[in-house]
């Protein structure tokens, strides 16, 4: 047992090594990254599925480094972590609305996701102004993506920024909606415009029917509060007609178009009958 024990001690700080060093060849390599031009956009089309039209772009960021494609799921914590996010996320919304504003029509929008460190910067609504008049880009054409998660930590002030940024005219969406705890009293009371249905719902949409149930509710509830709702990771034909006979506003996902690097939006359809 003893021999065991200390073979699986091994086991556990080996591991924990190669995490800390992954870990700190991320942080290392992402200092860098914005210099070395290594981080670039794309963007997912939303699809608005009252107008059969694209209303928007979803803002993602994409980090090459030596030719392989590293997730931004594994380094946006390392970025959060270190503080890189401040520096890349003012970037990131500066590049995408200099980007695609020759390319948004007047009623689309620019979704950009915003990290919880970023948002809970004490100037954050300045930074939001500042950027706007930097680029010229129209404050009612931009839409923040924040998460559940960040409107829970700290509702109060999450409630005084999000009514800031909505009397520069911005708009504000929430992330990942139906993984946190938002009660329906707090979400009335926040200026939001928009929420978007986590995938993990859309996955099971076509076959389970608690999370169909669930999908239904969310977007009953949108109704509700006067808020649109997009449903993301949408994949199939199936789950368009769910969402379609639900009467969600828009979808979002690889079945309408994958997220893509500027030169191929434009030949993206702008209109197509389902
Ligand atoms: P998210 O904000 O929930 O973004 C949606 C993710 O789902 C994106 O992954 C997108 O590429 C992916 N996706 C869209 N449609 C489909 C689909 O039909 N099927 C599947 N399987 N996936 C789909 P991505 O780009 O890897 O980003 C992962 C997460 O990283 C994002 O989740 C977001 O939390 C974060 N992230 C990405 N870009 C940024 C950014 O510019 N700033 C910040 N702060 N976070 C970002
Ligand atoms: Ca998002
Ligand atoms: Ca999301
Ligand atoms: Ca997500």
């Amino acid at each position: 047992a003893k021999q065991l024990g200390k073979a699986q001690f091994q086991f556990y700080t080996e591991a924990l090594s190669e995490r800390l060093l992954r870990q700190f060849q991320l942080e290392l390599g992402l200092s860098s990254a914005l210099k070395q031009n290594e981080l670039h956009l794309v963007y997912q089309p939303q699809f608005n599925l009252t107008h059969n039209k694209i209303e928007g772009y979803e803002t993602l960021l994409r980090w090459v480094k030596d030719g392989n494609v590293i997730s931004p799921a594994d380094f946006i914590p390392v970025a959060e972590q270190t503080g890189l996010i401040i520096e890349i996320g003012r970037w990131i919304l500066v590049k995408s609305m200099i980007e695609m504003r020759p390319l948004l029509q007047a009623q689309q929008k620019l979704g950009v996701n915003i990290s919880l460190r970023q948002f809970q910067q004490p100037d954050f609504v300045a930074q939001i102004e500042d950027v706007l008049r930097q680029t010229g880009f129209p404050a009612a054409q931009l839409e923040l993506e924040i998460t559940e998660t960040a409107v829970a930590l700290d509702f109060e002030e999450t409630c005084i920024k999000l009514q800031k940024l909505r009397q520069l005219g911005v708009f504000i969406a929430i992330d990942d909606f139906g993984t946190g705890y938002s009660s329906l009293s707090r979400l009335r009371s926040l200026a939001v415009s928009r929420l978007k249905i986590d995938k993990a719902f859309i996955d099971r949409l076509a076959d389970n029917e608690v999370d169909r149930n669930l999908v239904a509710t969310i977007i009953a509830l949108g109704k509700n509060l006067n808020l649109s709702v997009i449903a993301e990771g949408v994949e199939s034909e199936e789950q368009v007609m769910w969402l379609r006979s639900l009467a969600c506003d828009a979808i979002q996902g690889f079945y309408f178009s994958r997220p893509l690097r500027l030169e191929a939006l434009e030949d993206v359809k702008q209109t197509i009958s389902f």
